[in-house]
């Protein structure tokens, strides 16, 4: 436990006008903070009070609200941690801001501070204040249920479990490298060999699970393709009016990619439009449209989905630049069917093809149905096993199953100990528990050696 001395407070709800605003107040000299302005002794633990809140030293009251008292361990810090609730206007929360910052012993928080402490107390691990964050940030139904679950440590005992194991495993070997002629059962090698056999087999689908608990927290890209004037803006448009979409506009001009974030089903997607993917234009003319263009076949490239936009007033045969946009799995639209019947479904055997109007709004249901269909079968949650949410988890997970492939195949357990330590330590990061003394604890509390 590393032991902060400086208090520290934050308003903990967004700066404006409110109907409450919550100050937290962390360390040593909370309780006595909580005391100074409420003029009273402190209330109860974990019991809300109402007071009169004054200023220190001359009295001057400043508000009515709630007290609430946390003394640590039992708290959100794992230090003693106060609360107050007042009412959430700018004055009130610049009265209480100063009053707070001039007590002796406490300073403003700085962005995380709180959070910091938490996993410098053992309150959250890494992935869960990861989870954390993903909470706050969660603007899904199905990124909440997964950053809570997070939070909650659901990944973090998967982690953790593997780590027992293989900590065990690890102390069996070095007990065995260390102390080879004591009493150890013979055979420890190959039964060693099953065992990190048996815990790569359970890791390895994290790693193979689509990037899933990623693109659930970023959201799915879907970019929509074709040549100029066929009405992709238009398209993005009307999907953006939709009851379903919501979120920001994000700003660029129509040459650059225009972004529309909606919330299918409780999965997020990223709708982008691009500059229309022209030859003439990346072959000379205007800068900007080139660069467009760049941008565009950039997006198109790391996207998750493709909707790929024809004109259904021109000829297919017209219209072959498009065609060659379209992958096994995009999505075919034609755009402008309230002008002319959309082409026989023959031109595209294997794609799902979509007649819309983004002038008139036919079609666009089925489509953002497929879309949402689409973002289930990518995002969902069936399985319902915690997922690597962070490129960070798969690099480290990569990392740990490296070193056990590496362990397994050692020629000697000398070598065989070190890819477990460093298999152990990789597994470690993700949790941000990486301590090799357990190691040694396990060893001398398993085999009693040196009694
Ligand atoms: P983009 O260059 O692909 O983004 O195309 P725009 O969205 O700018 O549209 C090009 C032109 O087609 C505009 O004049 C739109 O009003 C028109 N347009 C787009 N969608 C439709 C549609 O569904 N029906 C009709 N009648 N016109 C459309």
């Amino acid at each position: 436990m590393i032991v902060h001395r400086d208090t520290i407070f934050a308003l903990s709800t967004p700066p404006g006008r409110g109907g409450i605003a919550v100050f937290r107040i962390s360390g040593p000299a909370a309780g006595d903070a909580l005391a100074a302005l409420s003029g009273a002794g402190l209330p109860p633990p974990r019991q809300a009070c109402l007071v009169e809140l004054r200023r220190p030293g001359d009295g001057t009251p400043i508000d009515r609200g709630l007290v609430l008292w946390f003394p640590g361990p039992a708290s959100f810090t794992g230090e003693d941690l106060g609360e107050l609730q007042l009412h959430g206007g700018r004055a009130v929360v610049a009265a209480t801001a100063g009053a707070l910052a001039a007590l002796p012993g406490l300073r403003v928080a700085e962005p995380g501070e709180f959070t910091r402490r938490a996993f410098d107390n053992q309150k959250l691990d890494l992935a869960e204040v990861e989870g954390l964050a993903d909470l706050i940030n969660a603007e899904t139904e199905a990124q909440r249920r997964v950053a809570l679950s997070q939070l909650d440590g659901a990944l973090s005992r998967v982690i953790e479990g593997w780590r027992r194991r293989l900590i065990e495993i690890a102390a069996r070997l070095e007990a065995w490298i260390d102390f080879p002629e004591d009493d150890l059962p013979t055979g420890l090698d190959e039964e060693v060999a099953l065992q990190l056999a048996d815990l790569r087999a359970e890791m390895e689908p994290y790693l193979a699970s689509d990037r899933r608990g990623e693109r659930l927290r970023d959201g799915l890209t879907v970019t929509i393709l074709g040549a100029p004037n066929v009405g992709k803006s238009s398209l993005l448009n009307a999907i953006a009016r939709r009851d379903v979409a919501i979120v920001s506009d994000r700003a660029g001009t129509t040459r650059d990619v225009i972004e529309v974030h909606l919330d299918l089903g409780g999965y997020p997607l990223t709708l982008a439009d691009t500059a229309g993917l022209r030859a003439e234009a990346a072959e000379g003319g205007d800068e900007i449209e080139v660069e467009g263009v760049a941008r565009a076949r950039g997006r198109a490239e790391t996207a998750d989905l493709r909707l790929v936009v024809f004109d259904a007033v021109l000829d297919l045969a017209m219209q072959e630049a498009t065609t060659d946009l379209v992958a096994a799995d995009s999505l075919v639209v034609f755009n402008k069917v309230d002008l002319a019947p959309p082409p026989e479904p023959t031109a595209f055997e294997t794609n799902a093809v979509f007649a819309v109007s983004a002038k008139t709004g036919t079609g666009l249901e089925a489509l953002l149905d497929a879309l949402a269909a689409r973002a289930e079968a990518l995002l969902g949650l069936a399985g319902a096993a915690p997922l690597l949410t962070r490129l960070r988890h798969r690099e480290a997970l990569a990392d740990c199953l490296a070193g056990l492939g590496r362990a397994e195949h050692a020629a000697l357990p000398e070598l065989r100990a070190e890819d477990l330590r460093l298999a152990l330590r990789a597994l470690g990061r993700i949790t941000g528990r990486i301590d090799v003394e357990e190691l040694l604890d396990v060893v001398f509390r398993e085999f009693c050696i040196g009694k």
